[in-house]
């Protein structure tokens, strides 16, 4: 599956929830969620037949992938990797989805966005314990210390992100008059706010 280039919009209405795909608009009235919470395209305010087990399963994994917005075959790897590591399947593949930089990124609040700190990411703006890191998925761990760039603190993206206040997760600190956040654990499912239901998902990758 290649990148989904389409209104982010259309994904929220596609899985029947908010993904908060756009950074503050979707906090807004304007959210298109908001005014129209029905599926996209023709029939999508028509009657909704019976899904099947597979299409929730599949439906389950679609929305997390957009959530995270993790490409197909980079997905199937985080489900390899959670399988083989020891504890429950799906909470590991959450773990790692969360421990990706630009997921950290966002929830630090110094991007409004995943995508935005992805871009924000992949431009150099940040370090990790000191170190220039472009790859959005560099996988963070506890003790890892995430910081704007010495040259990229005046961005007015990062600043209004950081004006903006959103809850911090409990298993990571921010200094926001630095700019600078640590991992300070590695996150427990009741400490990731992401509402999906990743036992679907495992079960729909153990079956294709
Ligand atoms: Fe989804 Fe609403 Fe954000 Fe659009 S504005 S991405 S519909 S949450």
């Amino acid at each position: 599956m290649s990148r989904y280039t389409g209104p982010n919009c259309r994904q929220c209405r596609r899985e029947g929830a908010k993904l908060f795909l756009k950074g503050e608009r979707c906090n807004l009235e304007k959210c298109a969620f908001e005014r129209r919470s029905y599926a996209p395209g023709q029939h999508g305010q028509g009657m909704r037949r019976k899904q099947s087990e597979y299409s929730v399963q599949l439906r389950a994994k679609q929305k997390m992938a957009r959530i995270y917005g993790i490409r197909e075959g980079q997905f199937r790897k985080y489900y390899k990797e959670s399988t083989r590591v020891a504890g429950v399947s799906g909470e590991n593949l959450l773990r790692l989805l969360e421990g990706r930089l630009d997921n950290v990124v966002f929830r630090l609040g110094m991007a409004p966005s995943r995508k935005a700190a992805r871009q924000l990411v992949r431009h150099n703006h940040f370090t990790v314990n000191g170190k220039r890191v472009n790859v959005p998925s560099y996988l963070t761990s506890p003790g890892d210390v995430v910081s704007v760039g010495e040259g990229s603190r005046k961005l007015e993206v990062i600043q209004e992100s950081m004006r903006r206040s959103r809850e911090l997760v409990a298993w990571l600190t921010v200094d926001k008059a630095n700019l600078v956040g640590t991992v300070a654990e590695r996150p427990n499912r009741g400490d990731i706010p992401t509402p999906v239901e990743e036992q679907l998902v495992i079960e729909f990758y153990s079956r294709v």
